[in-house]
């Protein structure tokens, strides 16, 4: 980590997202003329829906171009209490709903507003990159419990129970997770539910991003079981399940109580998202699900084209995943080796760097999402390029010796 010093302890304490870096390298190569194919990024690859991008038109038209209120328009957050309801069965008010620029700062807000340091944050790795710096800048630690390919990512009731302390403040976990694809059953979030209502200062932030992009089954929320229900905060946005990552949009669903310190946040540092975007997020809730269950399609056939690929290639082991469009294949069995100019692989960063700069594919490594024996691949891309990214990914594996 560079540091500089007259910048804060606490920016210097960071990391970069290495999601957004990877991307970024991507994009310097392609600048140089380079053909990479970016796997790295996890964004649908597909457009936002008709219907949403008219409804951002419109409010153009009608001047919803002022200061929003800071919660957001009581009309987008009466729909998301109506997907909710209709979609997941929760019952929530309004008052409960805040509105932000995108997940990432929903879980950044809710960090910040129950985290004092030496708090101590439960995440099961493999989880999103910026969970573990958001718990840095709050000064809070982080405590990891790690699953791996064999337990199919997830964690048991035991291993959570062995995680808490008297310290511990939130759990926090993606399902269908980033950057696994996993998804908890109703039956295995019941049975985390169970440790939870032993432990009744532990509040769990329930990262549903990905909700929409589930190839098992319907999806579940662990804020369905109102022993534990007033300390679940729903993490939720727009960015995956309607193609609006450039928007920026997302919510939280919590206690009145958090809603209202989020709320606080907000009144402090960013104020009321971009109104345009709200008002296109209306009309994408008040749309239907139908261009999210075509893309859930195609994701569906690339996840099989990607599962076969990989499976062709000898030293990368993958399951395959349940939700979310990334795969996490182990890769450790390279490492030790030799690339073309004599320097050794000696973790999954090396490993992700040279399929960049030898292959032409943009990946990120898995050391970034808490397990180094990993790569990450975002399927969202089309059918050609992951052919072609896959292709390349096997000849520049072949090659190290
Ligand atoms: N949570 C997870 C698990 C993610 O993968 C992402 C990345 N999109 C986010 C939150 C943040 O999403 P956004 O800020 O675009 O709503
Ligand atoms: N969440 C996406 C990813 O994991 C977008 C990039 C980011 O914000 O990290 O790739």
């Amino acid at each position: 980590m560079s540091t500089t010093s007259y910048l804060s302890d606490r920016i210097n304490s960071l990391s970069e997202s290495a999601t957004l870096k990877m991307t970024k390298l991507g994009r310097e190569l392609a600048a140089q003329g380079i053909n990479v194919i970016s796997l790295s990024v996890g964004e649908p690859d597909f457009n936002t829906p008709d219907h949403v991008k008219e409804a951002a038109k419109t409010a153009l038209d009608e001047n919803y171009t002022r200061y929003t209120p800071v919660p957001g328009y009581p009309e987008l957050r009466k729909a998301i209490v109506d997907k909710l309801k209709n979609e997941n069965g929760l019952d929530y008010d309004i008052s409960q709903i805040v509105v932000s620029t995108g997940a990432k700062q929903s879980l950044s807000n809710v960090i910040l507003t129950l985290i004092n340091p030496g708090d101590e944050v439960i995440i099961p790795t493999p989880y999103w990159v910026s969970y573990s710096e958001m718990v840095v800048l709050a000064e809070g630690k982080s405590v990891f419990i790690d699953t791996d390919i064999e337990s199919n990512f997830k964690i048991t009731p035991a291993q959570l129970e062995a995680a808490i302390t008297p310290k511990t403040k939130i759990f926090m976990f993606s399902s269908p997770c980033n950057p696994t694809g996993s998804v908890y059953s109703k039956s295995e979030l019941e049975a985390l539910a169970k440790v939870f209502e032993k432990h009744p200062n532990i509040f769990i932030i329930s990262d549903e991003i990905y909700e929409h992009i589930n190839f098992i089954d319907k999806h579940e929320s662990i804020a369905q079981f109102s022993s534990i229900k007033d300390r679940v905060i729903i993490v939720n946005g727009f960015s995956k399940a309607f193609a609006m990552t450039g928007w920026r949009l997302g919510y939280i669903a919590a206690s009145k109580e958090i809603a209202a310190a989020n709320d606080k946040m907000q009144g402090q540092t960013t104020s009321g998202t971009c109104s345009i975007a709200q008002r296109a997020g209306i009309a994408a809730y008040e749309g239907g699900l139908e261009s999210v269950n075509k893309m859930k399609e195609a994701f569906a056939r690339r996840r099989q084209l990607v599962y076969d690929l990989l499976n062709e290639i000898p030293g990368v082991k993958t399951n395959l995943p349940e939700g979310a469009f990334y795969f996490f294949p182990e890769i450790s069995s390279f490492f030790g080796k030799k690339d073309q100019d004599g320097n050794t692989i000696k973790n999954s960063g090396d490993l992700a760097l040279y399929l960049l700069n030898q292959g032409h594919v943009a990946t990120v490594d898995g050391n970034s999402f808490g397990n180094d024996n990993y790569i990450r691949l975002s399927y969202a891309a089309s059918d050609e390029n992951l052919k072609e990214a896959l292709r390349r990914i096997k000849e520049a594996l072949a090659k190290l010796a």
